[in-house]
């Protein structure tokens, strides 16, 4: 085990993240400076916070790897390019993210961490599990960037059988040592990209989740890329690959047949070739992609043993957090729909083929993407669309190009009122049976806070529109 015992670390961050690890490292014995970059009123309040235990702080300079370094806990969020990081390379100096720092804190007979990434659906599908493995009667919890920290989740007083670990890409960046009982990766696409610095650097980050795992790697067996990380990644002798589809399963995989979320890779009975887990309609919403995250999650409590049954009520008292294609209300036979969470193409994709006809409202910080695919893909279902936000020219250049015919509505507004008046084009261009879906394809920081602020305001302007009927 590590010795942190007199050991010099630099925390880098202050923070989430950075707070919480450099007094649990002091706490250990060791000699902690922290780095921030900033050095704003929250920052300054944290340093003194944590200089009144004894912990030195740098504010304002990142980028400056404190004299007599032996290791970096850094906040997953810091850029690999990064000075700091470069003259940690040149001196040697190994560095750890959060996920890292957990992993090696967690005692010898820690509870085994079931792990879940991917570009999109990574919180539904990792609450969805801790929700299997709970109706299994497992102590577990969900934790990472949702529900319990990771930390807490390692060093607390509560004892948990087994952890239902959400990831990003960049906690997988900084945590070389993890090892995982079972790990899925949901899908791939481009996202974060100025963060990693290419495709195949993102991508080879989500596949450390694969490295070192014991029983499965779960694969998305309609996304090849996934299946090729499975394929690269050096894992203990005897673990599996495990393929989840939406289709008919082959051995090996978990589907679905006429309705029925089936498992031919974890069949108890050997008698019959595949396993019932439950129905379709079990999974809250039924859209196919939640479908897909239901099939990864109940792979990974079926890695870990869980019975079928525990699957089925696991899904059934599973309900998604809000903004996730939340049904907000009907208003003169048309449903509004609040999928804010929708920060990405490949996410505002999934909901815009869960439903049919649309009008689609868009649109926010587009952080480079390209819309192209994402409207050729939607046009047929498209009813009509309203865009918001700074970069919603894109999205309307896309729609000239694929769906010509779909009457667009450009707002030409980045003001938080501009969604009760979306909200309003949006009912205009709505026929009963339509669903008007917030899927904006872009994050919501133009405009709002963040995604909650504008579900919220999505809500709030249905709500107006309820009233006035
Ligand atoms: P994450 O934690 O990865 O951001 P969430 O579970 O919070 O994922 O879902 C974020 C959004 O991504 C949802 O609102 C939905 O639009 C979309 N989404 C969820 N699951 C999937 C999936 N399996 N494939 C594509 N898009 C998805």
């Amino acid at each position: 085990p590590f010795e942190f015992q007199g050991k010099h670390i630099t925390v880098a961050g202050l923070g989430v993240s950075g707070v919480p690890a450099a007094r649990v490292l002091h706490g250990l014995g060791a000699i902690v400076t922290v780095v921030n970059d900033g050095a704003d009123e929250r920052a300054r309040a944290q340093a003194a916070e944590l200089e009144a235990l004894g912990i030195t702080v740098r504010l304002g300079d990142g980028d400056t790897l404190p004299e007599g370094s032996e290791l970096i806990v850094t906040a997953p969020g810091w850029k690999p390019d990064k000075p700091l990081f470069a003259a940690a390379e040149r001196a040697g100096v190994p560095v750890w993210g959060d996920v890292e720092l957990a992993w090696r804190l967690r005692g010898p007979d820690a509870a085994p961490w079931l792990a879940v990434t991917g570009t999109n659906g990574k919180t539904t599908t990792v609450q969805m599990l801790a929700s299997i493995l709970k109706a299994a009667g497992l102590r577990t919890a969900a934790v990472g960037n949702i529900g319990v920290s990771l930390l807490d989740a390692v060093l607390g007083e509560e004892r948990y059988d087994v952890l239902a670990v959400e990831l990003s890409s960049y906690q997988l960046h900084w945590a070389p040592s993890l090892r995982a009982h079972s790990a899925a990766v949901l899908n791939l696409a481009p996202d974060h990209l100025d963060w990693h610095g290419s495709m195949e650097a993102y991508a080879a980050d989500k596949g450390r989740i694969y490295e070192g795992n014991r029983i499965a790697c779960v694969y998305n067996a309609a996304d090849k890329a996934t299946e090729d990380l499975v394929r690269d990644a050096d894992v203990e002798e005897g673990c599996r690959a495990v393929g989840f589809t939406l289709g008919t399963p082959a051995p090996s995989q978990l589907g679905v047949v006429e309705g029925i979320l089936v498992d031919r890779a974890f069949v108890e009975n050997r008698q019959k070739n595949a396993q019932e887990l439950a129905e379709v309609a079990d999974v809250n919403p039924p859209a196919p992609h939640n479908i897909a995250n239901a099939l990864a999650a109940a792979a990974l409590a079926r890695a870990y043993g869980v019975p079928a049954k525990a699957v089925r009520d696991g899904l059934r008292a599973f309900t998604p957090d809000a903004h996730r294609i939340a049904h907000v209300a009907d208003v003169d036979g048309v449903a509004y729909v609040d999928d804010s969470k929708a920060t990405n193409t490949h996410a505002a994709e999934a909901s815009l083929a869960a439903y049919e006809p649309i009008v689609w409202i868009a649109g926010g910080l587009a952080k480079g993407a390209v819309f192209d695919e994402l409207v050729a893909k939607s046009a047929q279902r498209l009813r009509g669309a309203v865009l918001i936000g700074a970069d919603r020219a894109l999205i309307r250049e896309a729609l000239a190009r694929h769906a010509p015919e779909v009457p667009v509505v450009d707002l030409d507004r980045t003001d938080t009122g501009a969604m009760l008046q979306a909200v309003q084009e949006a009912r205009r261009l709505a026929q009963p049976g339509d669903t008007v879906l917030l899927a904006p394809a872009c994050a919501s920081m133009d405009m709002f806070t963040n995604y909650n602020k504008r579900g919220d305001a999505f809500a709030e302007a249905v709500r107006e529109l309820g009233a006035g009927t």
